[in-house]
């Protein structure tokens, strides 16, 4: 059993939307393009970003229909941990399916996600992979959420990510599963640009995958395959050091998995790039606690 930090469960109580700000950020801007950063990461400390706005309909769903909950993901991941404190604060019982053996320790995500109520079940790489459910979960009871909430709901509710209707002409997000990218696509004007910025490497089956959610009717976007830094949850020194020097410039914190990736791809572009004029909106999407994996000390925040 994991003793419960108690400040840790008072800064679980609400989820704040209202904390969202839109705020311009000059230290990305260029001569033609201004850039403003959506904090999506403020609106709770575990239930980051993008992640609430992908769970809120599969939760909705779960209550709707009785059920409890049960989702997948790796030691360090932001869905699974969302999910659990989403279920918290919604009273649904929730479980989380690991990919691996069950550790000695911990990671400190697993540890917050336990001690926050959410089950555990680890099974092997190869059943993870083949997305076996284990059989204990069954559909009778237990509302299936796939990794990342990849799917029609999790679109859906990224579709409300309030993206300031029609005020830019470029949004640039991070992508994992794609599902955010999905719901952006879905919810933002025909004539926005959306650039995703891969963070797995060589995901070239990340289009399709957008597509399905959004069959049938797919709009133009772009994807970055080159600011993966080496792959998922990969770094290098000089992404870290680009992340001190952004939190510096900026008062912005960014997680080394994902938004990271995304701002330090946003600069190079910006840099290399004189394009007609345009306002550019960078959606942080979250995913802090993810930085508890570095060795102390490696970040100035
Ligand atoms: C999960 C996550 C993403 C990826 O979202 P997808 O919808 O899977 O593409 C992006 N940013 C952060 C911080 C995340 O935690």
């Amino acid at each position: 059993m994991y003793r419960i930090d108690t400040s840790f469960v008072k800064a679980m109580e609400a989820i704040q939307e209202d904390l969202v700000t839109l705020d311009p950020v000059p230290w990305l801007s260029n001569a033609t393009t201004r850039v403003h950063v959506l904090r999506l990461d403020r609106i709770h400390p575990l239930i980051s970003g993008n992640k609430w706005y992908k769970l809120r309909f599969y939760l909705k769903t779960a209550k709707a229909q009785g059920k409890h909950i049960v989702t997948f993901g790796g030691a360090y991941s932001n869905h699974l941990l969302a999910t659990a404190a989403a279920c918290q604060l919604e009273g649904i019982r929730c479980a989380g399916v690991i990919r691996g053996e069950a550790p000695e320790f911990y990671s400190p995500t697993l540890k917050d996600a336990a001690s926050i109520g959410m089950e555990l079940h680890f099974i092997t790489r190869e059943a993870y992979r083949q997305k076996q459910v284990p059989g204990s979960f069954s559909e009778a009871n237990w509302l299936i959420v796939p990794e990342g909430g990849y799917g029609i709901y999790g679109m859906q509710g990224a579709a409300t990510i309030p993206v300031g209707s029609g005020s830019f002409d470029h949004i640039c997000c991070a992508t994992g599963t794609g599902t955010m990218m999905a719901g952006l696509l879905q919810s933002a004007p025909d004539s926005t640009r959306i650039t995703g910025f891969s963070v797995l490497k060589n995901h070239h089956s990340l289009p399709q995958e957008i597509d399905r959610l959004l069959a049938p009717a797919a709009r133009a976007y772009t994807i970055r395959h080159d600011f993966h830094f080496g792959g998922y949850a990969k770094y290098t020194p000089g992404l870290i050091r680009f992340m001190n020097e952004l939190y510096d410039h900026t008062g912005i914190p960014t997680d080394f998995v994902y938004t990271a990736k995304l701002f330090y791809g946003v600069k190079a572009l910006l840099g290399q790039e004189q394009e007609r004029r345009s306002n550019l909106l960078v959606i942080h999407s979250g995913g802090l606690q993810g930085n508890r994996s570095l060795a102390k000390g490696t970040l100035i925040f």
